[in-house]
């Protein structure tokens, strides 16, 4: 089976990625089985960042790379903290300390005004030079206090109009039914597929999204 290398240290999105490809007959590595690799994110965009972490992670393993770049838009912010979601509170924050400056930027912003998205740009790019990319979205709002356990990040805080409840209250299953990452994933498993069909996964160097 042909490995691809998983562009991230983070757990809770490596088992989401894992859940996602479960059907996918690839093997999953991430940069978990890297640590001296680190990559610095300073591309402007979610589509920046997300080039940026998977051509390094192919020019450094020689293999696959699957990365993903996501992020919170707040209405009520502007579109903030967008490319510095994880980064908001601090270059080394929590995801504890994000949740409380996020909740402290919309102290008495009512109800209606809380409306946020979770962008999720994913990039796939091959030794050979091919890229893909897809994006997926997911719209909710933002809660006034963290309700449920589960998932990873601003999950606590973002309630899903869909399943009536906060991400964190949602199982993984019922999470990846809605997700931003699972929307873009749905696109991107037919370039994955491909990849592991293909005996040498050669071919032109081409960008290729489909915009949706
Ligand atoms: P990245 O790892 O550089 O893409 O940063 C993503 C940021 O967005 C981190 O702060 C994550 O916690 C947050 N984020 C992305 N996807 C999710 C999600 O599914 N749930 C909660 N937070 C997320």
């Amino acid at each position: 089976m042909k490995s691809i290398v998983v562009a991230t240290k983070n757990r809770g999105k490596l088992k989401e990625f894992q859940e996602m490809l479960r059907d996918v007959p690839l093997k999953l590595l991430s940069l978990l089985d890297y640590p001296a690799i680190e990559v610095e994110e300073n591309g402007k965009t979610f589509e920046e960042n997300a080039l940026i972490k998977a051509k390094k992670v192919v020019e450094l393993t020689g293999r696959a790379a699957l990365s993903d770049d996501s992020g919170l838009e707040v209405e009520a912010l502007g579109g903030r903290p967008g490319v510095y979601t994880a980064r908001y509170a601090g270059p080394a924050a929590s995801d504890r300390e994000n949740i409380e400056k996020l909740l402290k930027e919309l102290d008495g912003v009512p109800q209606e005004e809380r409306k946020a998205r979770f962008v999720c740009c994913l990039c796939f790019a091959l030794p050979d030079g091919r890229i893909f990319i897809e994006h997926g979205y997911l719209e909710g709002y933002i809660t006034f206090e963290p309700k449920g356990s589960m998932g990873f990040g601003y999950d606590p805080v973002f309630f899903v109009p869909e399943l009536k409840k906060t991400l964190a209250e949602a199982g993984l299953e019922e999470k990846n039914s809605v997700s931003h990452r699972a929307r873009a994933m749905e696109k991107m498993k037919k370039h994955l597929l491909q990849f592991a069909k293909s005996i040498h996964g050669s071919g032109g160097a081409v960008l290729e999204d489909s915009g949706n």
